[in-house]
């Protein structure tokens, strides 16, 4: 144990699958995310004693903080219990990570009181626990950009295989949340579960040009390269509009179009903010003219993960 029984920390959103990557890119978001604050009790037990936001389960074992921290409880033999409070950034089943940001910010917050056991890339696995209870299946394109930062590749799950990719200086995210619920569990559902050889080809082409592209801060490869045959016929036909927002944002001069998770969210990519900007124009006209609400964002891939942002009372 350190000296510190209290700490509060930040975990982005993220946008995982980034079109033909999925299960297996994501990124985080700058600025938006869950703030978590964690204090050592001395009964042996988790408590959620307040969450802030949006209506989550207090039960420990049915929320994904109370999941994650249970493991790291175990795994690092800690003899201390926790009280938990979340600050809800994410609206949950938006598309940007809900559940991610806070299995992400209960790893790195354990972590730090614990006297930093473990890498921040060990927590991925831990994270990943807090998705395997809210989708079923415990996928790291979240957790792993939420702590790590940057463009995550996960390439391996068995064995875990997580690589940081550079980011380009001048690429930027402009994201559309509209306010429908989508869950990842009945988006994972409706997947096909075989492909054609055909279409897998021209997925792995998509996906390594699109890695290349990021590598070699190669913006037009990047475009080229934003293209989902497998993933995206399928789901997009769960969300208003999209195939309008996606013409429009690229024939404004955006690199390419996607959606973010399992949706509803939907991003692009620009070279540069004044084309972000005129996305989000652009995304805001669309989904005006149909009366739903939604959220707008326009980001930097965000070079950071989680982090402190108090240690102590
Ligand atoms: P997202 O992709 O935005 O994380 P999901 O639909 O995958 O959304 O996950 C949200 C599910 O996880 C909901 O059923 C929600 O009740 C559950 N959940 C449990 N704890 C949390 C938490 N701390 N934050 C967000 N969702 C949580």
């Amino acid at each position: 144990m350190n000296n510190n029984d209290i700490v509060k920390v930040f975990a982005p959103a993220t946008v995982a699958n980034v079109t033909c990557g999925f299960d297996i890119l994501g990124f985080p978001l700058e600025n938006v995310g869950d703030v978590l604050t964690l204090k050592v009790v001395k009964e042996k037990q988790i408590r959620i004693t307040k969450i802030e936001g949006f209506d989550l389960p207090y039960e420990a074992s049915k929320n994904v903080a109370g999941v994650v921290i249970q493991k790291l409880v175990e795994d690092l033999e800690i003899g201390f219990g926790f009280e938990v409070e979340i600050e809800k950034g994410v609206k949950p089943g938006s598309g940007i990570g809900s559940s991610a940001a806070s299995a992400a910010a209960a790893a790195f917050a354990v972590n730090e009181l614990a006297g930093r056991p473990l890498k921040t890339k060990e927590l991925v696995k831990y994270a990943m626990e807090g998705e395997k209870l809210a989708s079923g299946i415990s996928h790291a394109d979240n957790v792993a950009p939420s702590l790590v930062g940057n463009f995550i590749l996960i390439r391996s799950y068995d064995p875990l295989d997580i690589i940081r990719l550079d980011s380009p200086a001048d690429l930027f995210c402009t994201l559309v949340h509209p306010h429908i619920q989508v869950n990842t569990k009945d988006s994972r559902k409706i997947l096909k579960k075989q492909i054609s050889l055909e279409l897998a080809i021209k997925q792995w082409g998509n996906v390594a040009g699109l890695i290349t592209g990021i590598n070699l801060s190669d913006y037009n490869l990047i475009g080229r390269s934003m293209n989902d045959v497998i993933i995206e016929p399928t789901r997009s036909i769960l969300i208003p509009m999209f195939d309008k927002i996606k013409e429009a944002s690229i024939r404004a001069g955006a690199l390419g179009c996607g959606i973010a998770g399992s949706g509803p969210s939907v991003f692009a990519f620009s070279k540069g903010k004044k084309m972000a900007m005129a996305v989000n124009d652009i995304m805001r006209e669309i989904y005006r003219n149909i009366d739903i609400n939604f959220d707008l964002y326009v980001s930097k891939i965000s070079p950071k993960g989680a982090f402190v942002i108090k240690n102590g009372n």
